[in-house]
């Protein structure tokens, strides 16, 4: 399954998406590519791959994305190869990606799981912002502005989590995995599981009437 957070800046997505991971064996996380420069203790290839800009733009004209976006004048996009690695491996892929990449996954994947992550409220976004020390007055006006726009966008998704507090928000992501995890419609061998179950029950109705 491919499993897709966003949320404003500063609304926690990423914290979930760590605790996810790290919980769950049957997640694995989507390394992006971007051409944002590495924060301080960024090593690439672990929440990133950093690449310039023009070897960004081969990977496009190459077609290697299934998504990608600009974001604060920086370009992000996630890899074929990235998705095919997780899945491969066996496990739920997750991505943690703004608004417009997750429109361009939808529109390729339409199974895909999209799950939008808000603030409790403007005041305790406003605050998350301020509390990251790295980013000054205007840089937060502009996360705020973006917000708004972001926030409209929560309706195309298919759940809404509220982050008031980080650990009920991952139990709420958990559930919410758990049982779409479980739809029918997701059950690759769903079919023949139904099948051999049948005969199953078909061979103790056997012993049960012949045991008389
Ligand atoms: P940051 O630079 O703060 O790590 O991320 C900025 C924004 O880019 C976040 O909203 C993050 O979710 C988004 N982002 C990270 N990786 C990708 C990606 O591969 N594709 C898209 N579309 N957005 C991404």
């Amino acid at each position: 399954m491919i499993v897709v957070l966003s949320s404003p800046s500063g609304g926690g997505k990423s914290t979930i998406t760590q605790g996810l991971v790290a919980e769950r064996t049957d997640c694995g996380y989507s390394v992006s590519v971007t051409t944002r420069p590495p924060r301080p203790g960024e090593v690439d290839g672990v929440a990133y791959r950093f690449l310039t800009a023009t070897e960004f733009e081969r990977r496009v004209q190459a077609g290697d994305f299934v998504e990608h976006a600009e974001y604060d004048g920086h370009r992000y996009g996630t890899l074929a190869s990235e998705l095919v690695r997780v899945t491969h491996g066996g496990q739920h892929v997750v991505l943690d990606i703004e608004v417009v990449g997750a429109r361009q996954v939808r529109e390729r994947f339409p199974a895909a799981l999209l799950i939008f992550v808000v603030p409790p409220s403007g005041a305790v976004l406003a605050q998350r912002l301020r509390a990251r020390a790295t980013e000054g007055d205007d840089v937060i006006a502009g996360r705020l502005q973006r917000a708004i726009d972001e926030l409209a966008a929560a309706a195309e998704y298919d759940f809404v989590v509220v982050n008031d507090e980080v650990g009920s928000a991952l139990r709420a992501v958990n559930a919410i995995l758990d049982a779409e995890s479980r739809r029918t419609s997701r059950q690759r061998d769903f079919a023949i599981m139904l099948d051999r179950l049948r005969a199953e029950v078909a061979t103790e109705l056997v012993r049960a009437v012949t045991a008389h």
